[in-house]
């Protein structure tokens, strides 16, 4: 429902989660029955994922009660259930099967249970009863093949990939700590906005995720794929072309 994403360079601290809080709060306009966040900093060998039913207050309480560490990326989502019931295990972030991939995911993926058949064949178990973790699996899986051929992490390429594999509607967020400079996001038929700031770039499915940092923003067009640095925006299509016709506006309200 609501999606915020920060990427802050390598000095980033607890900057990536208070601007997701800050964003979901902003989002909360939107309706929402769970909250969840995800962040990646070097020398994690997971993702950190932290996500309750609820109001984003349960989540608050939460990460007072134990906090997550200092960051470099994150991601945040306001979920609207519309596959499996609003739960703590419903919620996003959803993980890849070694946990080392969050993503959170706005719409309906239309062939999950295709996608999930095939990879419960393959022996991958799923905890949730969302759309969302299937694309979770399938990017993990597709991340690790972009490993073995290449040698390197490739988590952009890896979301392009599984964007063309998908149908419905989706934007799609995604971290990885072994890459943990950047966010990649992804959309068809879902919105999704770039926020551009002075060595920190912020994603949301609406300007309000990121207003209170940026008035700067970068449309995302129809089947493209974004990834974002402290430092800098890429913009391809899911083939992989770079995109260099980004329309750029000014948000003109707070
Ligand atoms: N289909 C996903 C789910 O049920 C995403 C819902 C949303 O857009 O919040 O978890």
């Amino acid at each position: 429902c609501g999606i915020v994403g920060y990427a802050g360079g390598m000095t980033a601290c607890g900057k990536p989660l208070e601007v997701c809080m800050q964003g979901l709060g902003r989002l909360e306009y939107r309706g929402y029955d769970s909250a969840g966040v995800a962040l990646a900093a070097p020398g994690m060998n997971l993702v950190a994922v932290r996500k309750k039913a609820g109001r984003l207050d349960n989540l608050k309480a939460d990460l007072k009660r134990s906090p997550l560490p200092d960051a470099t990326v994150g991601i945040g989502h306001t979920r609207w259930a519309t596959n499996g019931e609003p739960s703590d295990t419903n919620a996003h972030p959803h993980v890849s099967a070694d946990g080392k991939i969050a993503i959170i995911h706005n719409g309906i993926i239309e062939n999950a249970s295709q996608l999930k058949m095939d990879l419960q064949s393959e022996g991958y178990v799923f905890s949730s009863g969302t759309d969302t973790e299937v694309a979770a699996k399938l990017l993990g899986k597709v991340a690790n093949t972009i490993i073995e051929e290449t040698g390197k992490p490739d988590l952009f390429e890896a979301l392009r990939r599984v964007a063309r594999m998908l149908t419905g509607a989706f934007t799609i967020l995604a971290v990885d700590c072994r890459q943990p400079d950047i966010v990649v996001g992804a959309r068809h038929d879902s919105p999704l906005v770039v926020g551009l700031g002075k060595g920190e770039n912020f994603l949301g499915s609406d300007v309000a995720a990121f207003v209170a940092y940026t008035k700067q923003a970068m449309e995302i067009g129809q089947d493209q794929a974004v990834c974002i640095s402290g430092d800098q925006v890429i913009v391809t299509d899911f083939n992989g072309n770079p995109v260099k016709d980004s329309k750029r506006f000014t948000v003109d309200w707070d």
